[in-house]
């Protein structure tokens, strides 16, 4: 099924995301947790994909395996340092293995790179290569905090119009912690006439050096409320994920309340934090 059909749905929904393995050596236990995240049929999956690295060879199969299940994959598929020709041949493995929604990105450039001489320097450029070369339904990222290289949040925005304008059919974000950052940024981007569907991207902050790790790398924002949990349960990695469980939970109902229908959890191959999840949130997205 289409994301944006699910989106368009009356209902909320409810996705997760899973990363693929480094190596074919922790295959079997990324596509293990994968299935099991699966189960719990939320309405899709994410498979993430490794800019020009090593993992992204096995996004197309764990979405594979996840749509055999019954349940709707969401490849990310990543331009950087990639050429006209491997994008094609990803999309055409793509379709071949019935994957109709893809989550394009530029990804992260990485250091000593010269970005000039690809065939892709920004994510619209590979959004607009993706609708003229085969049918999918297409998101794109989006940055409540904006992104590290955008020099203000006005040129955050135009860049983002320009990627939703070139064909994305919907926006996931990046994480966040405080739902009032995310709310400012709907009035933002709706005042800049992007209007598609914008999925919150939750992440269960599961232990303290994973929450210091992200934030570094994301720049995103972390409210003193979080750091005080974060330091107290810092020693306690159980009561920590507990946590960092009530907290997602928390801000989910808040953006519910707040009438943000289709959420997206940062699973982090963790079916143990997914299924949690579901459990505190069993009637709102019955
Ligand atoms: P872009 O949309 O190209 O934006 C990058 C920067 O360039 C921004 O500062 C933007 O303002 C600017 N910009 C954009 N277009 C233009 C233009 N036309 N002219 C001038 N400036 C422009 N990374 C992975 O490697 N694999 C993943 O699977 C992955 N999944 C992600 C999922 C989500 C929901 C998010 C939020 C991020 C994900 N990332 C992933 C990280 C992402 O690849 C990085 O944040 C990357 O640095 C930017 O990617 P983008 O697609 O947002 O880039």
């Amino acid at each position: 099924m289409r994301v944006k059909y699910i989106l368009g749905a009356e209902k909320p929904s409810l996705s997760f995301e899973v990363f693929p393995p480094k190596t074919q050596d922790n295959f079997g236990t990324v596509s293990r947790a994968a299935l099991q995240i699966a189960q719990l049929k939320p309405d899709f999956m994410s498979v993430t994909y490794g800019a020009g690295g090593s993992t992204s060879k096995y996004t197309v199969e764990i979405a594979k395996s996840i749509l055999d299940t019954g349940v709707t994959p969401l490849a990310h598929l990543t331009c950087v340092c990639s050429s006209k020709e491997s994008i094609k041949e990803k999309l055409i493995q793509m379709k071949d293995n019935g994957i109709e929604n893809i989550l394009a990105l530029r990804g992260d450039i990485p250091q000593g790179t010269t970005p000039s001489q690809w065939d892709f320097k920004y994510a619209n450029e590979l959004v607009t290569f993706i609708k003229e070369n085969g049918d999918f339904c297409v998101g794109g990222a989006c940055y409540p905090e904006k992104h590290l290289e955008s020099a203000s949040e006005r040129e955050d925005t135009d860049n983002l119009k320009r990627k939703v304008d070139a064909g994305c059919d919907f926006l996931t974000t990046q994480m966040f912690f405080d739902n009032d950052l995310f709310y400012k940024y709907i009035i933002r981007l709706r005042r800049a006439g992007i209007n598609v569907p914008v999925i919150p991207g939750i992440m269960p902050m599961c232990n303290a050096k994973q929450i210091v790790r992200s934030c570094q790398l994301s720049g995103a924002m972390l409210p003193d409320k979080f750091k005080r949990i974060a330091e107290h349960f810092s020693d306690n990695p159980v009561a920590m994920q507990q946590a960092g469980i009530a907290y997602a939970t928390d801000q989910i109902i808040d953006l519910i309340a707040n009438g943000f229908k289709a959420i997206h959890v940062y699973s982090m191959n963790k079916p143990e934090v997914a299924q949690k999840i579901q459990e505190n949130l069993s009637e709102i997205f019955k």
